[in-house]
């Protein structure tokens, strides 16, 4: 045992935490260099994917400021969706504060690109519990379905691969806009790969060529080298409260695609004729660029935050998904543990590392949205940020818990020690690891 880990210790234990987590917590870290170092490769071409799309647009320091009232030639409104366009490698983008967050953005791109009589196609099973009243899968005021367009969906195979055959006997001749969900969201299905949403995408084009492919990306902006858009996606869609905004954007969503698509949903954020020319970026722009700057670095600590709790509690024998060895394509991992107390425990520990509402203990809640009661963990800068330290689960079985976020890798390994005292302390893991460590 040298000093420095001893100090170290001496730092967690004031933390809360016993040193026999500490010590089975660093023989799985230890075990995880390498994966980390793949996990730096892919934030060091992004990082220059973002600088170079920076520097092509000639960001300037006057692009930082923000404009008032209608907001007509906003010089670093305008700059930034063009460097969003740039780093998606698509004709246009938009990038705007009043997005409020993903499902805005999401809801936005369906509404506008979608017409009356049209179908909406999902390929890839149910999508993310707030689309469901976007959609009209659960009936709500202003649905998809309210406006008669119609929805039909083809869930995953049972070993998370597409229904070929489903999906070709879906498509019809009023389908229009197929949403391919990158992520996993709140299901404990695989999270799609770049490569398998680029099949997808060429087996849908093949069977009808003017579909739009629109990607939910959410979550999985530079876990990869490439993105949805450089397999043929029309438009990728997510959320700045999320990875693009790097942890400082306060507010705001994108769209990156065909310049079509793009104008559409311009003219149904602000109105028709006025698209993109009006939306005064505020103050926000600052963060904005700053965030995209710090994206692929906070991913990558995402990343790794999420491969070390893999490996924790697929060790202590939870399932976990993806699997300790698995390669990643989103920062979001699942954990199941078939008990709502685990679930709590879990979201109780990652709260008690945040740097912000440390000492509030969450509970779960009917939260807008949501059909079952949701437990979140959010001690956050920005609030209710998951691309900072967080998570959540619904509370129905199976009974899982997705942990996401870390804006430092430091911060993401004490919230998953906090989770693993927390669990030992509630008597749902034993404290005793050496038979693990064997
Ligand atoms: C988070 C998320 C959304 C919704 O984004 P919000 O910013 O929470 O509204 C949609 N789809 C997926 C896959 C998500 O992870």
């Amino acid at each position: 045992m040298t000093d420095s880990s001893n100090n170290l210790y001496q730092m967690y234990k004031n933390m809360g935490i016993d040193r026999n987590v500490c010590v089975f917590c660093d023989k799985i870290w230890n075990s995880l260099k390498e994966r980390f170092e793949k996990i730096d490769e892919i934030s060091e071409y992004n990082q220059m994917k973002v600088i170079g799309a920076m520097q092509k647009n000639r960001v300037s320091e006057a692009c930082l400021l923000g404009t008032t009232g209608y907001g007509y030639n906003d010089l670093g409104r305008d700059t930034l969706e063009a460097v969003y366009a740039d780093v998606f490698h698509t004709e246009d983008a938009l990038v705007r504060p009043q997005i409020t967050c993903g499902t805005h953005a999401l809801a936005l791109a369906l509404m506008s690109n979608l017409r009356p009589g049209d179908e909406l196609l999902s390929p890839v099973g149910k999508p993310y519990d707030t689309l469901e009243e976007v959609i009209g899968i659960r009936e709500s005021r202003g649905s998809l379905k309210e406006y008669g367009i119609s929805y039909r969906q083809v869930d995953l195979l049972a070993d998370g691969g597409f229904d070929y055959e489903g999906i070709r006997a879906a498509v019809g001749e009023r389908t229009r806009l197929v949403t391919i969900q990158r992520s996993k969201g709140y299901q404990t299905r695989p999270t799609l790969s770049v490569t398998a949403i680029g099949e997808l995408i060429r087996f849908l084009k093949g069977i009808k060529p003017d579909l739009i492919c629109m990607v939910d990306n959410c979550y999985g902006e530079f876990t990869e080298i490439t993105e949805p858009s450089d397999v043929g996606a029309d438009l990728v869609v997510g959320s700045l409260i999320k990875n693009p905004g790097g942890g400082l954007a306060p507010i705001g969503g994108y769209l990156a695609g065909r310049r079509q698509c793009i104008e559409n949903a311009a003219y149904r954020l602000t109105s028709p004729g006025l698209g993109k020319e009006v939306g005064a970026s505020l103050q926000a722009l600052g963060a904005f660029y700053q965030g995209l700057f710090l994206a692929p670095s906070v991913v990558a600590n995402a990343m790794k935050s999420a491969v070390f709790a893999a490996n924790i509690y697929e060790k202590l024998g939870f399932s976990v998904v993806p699997s300790a060895g698995e390669e990643r394509h989103d920062i979001i991992q699942a954990v199941t543990f078939g008990t709502p107390e685990g679930v709590i425990a879990f979201c109780q520990g990652i709260q008690q590392a945040a740097a912000v509402d440390g000492h509030v203990t969450p509970e779960p809640w009917d939260m807008p949205g949501y059909d079952s009661p949701v437990i979140m963990a959010a001690g956050a800068f920005v609030a209710g940020s998951s691309i900072e330290l967080s998570a959540d689960g619904p509370i129905r079985p199976p009974y899982a818990v997705y942990f996401q976020g870390g804006l430092t890798w430091q911060h993401g390994k004490l919230g998953i020690m906090k989770t693993l005292q927390k669990l030992v302390e509630k008597g749902i893991v034993s404290s005793d690891f050496s038979h693990i460590l064997e």
